[in-house]
């Protein structure tokens, strides 16, 4: 297939109606937009992004992927995650280049392996491969990790789970992007959603900075803007809080580190890509906003915590830094809606940390959503609903394990 490149470039023709218009031309806008045309052979369908594709979460996460979720709702959604990837290559004729180095999460107290015990037998009732291993394990598969007693938070052991890893995150947002235009999907850069129009309670047309769309479908795929989004243009509410998420690489060293290894204790997660620069990331900055800036505090707070647990890492400079976005919700799971309250809308959003290792299945399901209006039983426990009936998740715990200070 000639690709056409000028089509990404928001130089395809804008149409006055669509089946469907996808706000967001992000992982999960993208992915469903694919699926529509390609599953369900919808494919007078527009996304539309306000900057270019992958300016949110999409070009900026640090693109981990696993199945080792915490919740049973959510397990299953991760498993087929996972399994989607080398398939996903294949069938986009696109290298994703899906690393399967597999992820090693570490505890740093009694509470902690009692926690991570739990995410293991949870991951295994699923079929899902997940270990517990004890300090010395956890030093055999990654050397360079100090398991004596110096760190402040000595490692107990960790949670190792082999098929997660690594997927370029740019070469979903490309493969994807190439799959929609294969299958006829128009994708309008530089171009803003700034209102949906409701009539007698369903959808009826979208306002862009390029004019009016009439279309009975509109998927707010937003990312970040999501919650803003919906509530400026439908009233509708989302127990949404935008956060900042800080990242950074090293300057490119010799192999030492062939797994993401992470720590809820210190906060980091890291992996070594494969030009030799460490790829670390932390927690979100403790209150909301939108700014993408980087603070002194997080390049100091990752520093120390990677020595912490790399003492070889001592004297490796920092080379690049960036900030994205993050829709977090409070049990740190999406929020995933049809028809309600308005008919003909749809809303896939409040992924968090989680929204990249998720992108195409839920494009997938998305996809199958909106073409037959019947929400896929993978998906249902995701409802905007939950919040209003208190059924909270508890997938926080995925993330985020008892540790010595917190
Ligand atoms: C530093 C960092 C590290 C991360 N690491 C990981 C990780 O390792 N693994 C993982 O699974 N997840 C990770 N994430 C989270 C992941 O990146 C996000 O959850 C994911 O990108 C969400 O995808 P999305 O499609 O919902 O939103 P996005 O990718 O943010 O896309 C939303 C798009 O909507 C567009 N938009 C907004 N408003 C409008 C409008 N009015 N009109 C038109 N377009 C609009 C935006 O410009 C944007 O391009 C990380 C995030 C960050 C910031």
């Amino acid at each position: 297939m000639v690709f056409k490149h000028e089509q990404l470039l928001g130089k395809s023709r804008f149409r006055s109606s669509y089946d469907a218009v996808i706000i967001g031309g992000g992982l999960h806008g993208l992915a469903t937009a694919y699926y529509l045309a390609k599953d369900h052979g919808i494919n007078n369908v527009a996304v539309i992004e306000k900057r270019y594709i992958g300016f949110g979460g999409a070009g900026r996460n640090t693109a981990i992927v696993r199945a080792n979720q915490r919740t049973q709702e959510n397990l299953p959604l991760y498993q087929e995650a996972l399994k989607l990837w080398p398939l996903l290559t294949r069938e986009l004729d696109f290298n994703l280049m899906f690393y399967n180095c597999g992820n090693l999460n570490l505890a740093h107290s009694d509470a902690a392996i009692k926690s991570l015990r739990l995410n293991v037998s949870s991951a295994q009732f699923h079929g899902i491969d997940s270990r517990l291993l004890d300090a010395k394990e956890c030093k055999t598969l990654v050397p360079a990790l100090d398991i004596s007693d110096r760190p402040r938070y000595p490692i107990f052991g960790g949670m190792y789970h082999p098929p997660g890893g690594i997927v370029r995150h740019d070469a979903v947002v490309w493969g994807l992007a190439r799959g929609c235009i294969k299958h006829g999907v128009h994708i309008h850069q530089n171009t803003e959603v700034t209102d949906i129009g409701v009539k007698n309670g369903k959808v009826e047309f979208i306002e862009t900075t390029r004019g009016k769309i009439k279309t009975e479908k509109v998927l707010n795929a937003a990312g970040a803007y999501s919650a803003a989004l919906a509530y400026q243009m439908l009233d509708i509410r989302m127990p949404i809080s935008v956060l900042t998420i800080q990242a950074m690489v090293t300057q490119p060293l010799k192999p030492l580190m062939d797994h993401v290894v992470s720590s809820g204790a210190y906060h980091v997660y890291a992996n070594q890509t494969l030009k030799g620069e460490i790829a670390t990331g932390s927690h979100m900055d403790p209150w909301p906003n939108y700014t993408t800036q980087n603070t002194a505090y997080y390049i100091k707070h990752q520093a120390e915590a990677l020595t912490e647990l790399f003492p070889c890492l001592k004297g490796a400079k920092f080379m690049r830094i960036w900030g994205g976005l993050a829709d977090m919700t409070p049990d740190m799971a999406p929020i995933i809606d049809g028809n309600d309250p308005v008919e003909g809308y749809f809303v896939d959003c409040g992924w968090g940390y989680f929204g990249f290792k998720s992108s195409a299945v839920t494009g997938k399901y998305m996809a199958r959503f909106m073409a037959t209006g019947q929400c896929p039983a993978i998906l249902k426990p995701f409802t905007r609903q939950r919040f209003e009936k208190h059924r909270l998740m508890g997938e926080t715990a995925a993330l985020v394990e008892f540790s010595p200070n917190n």
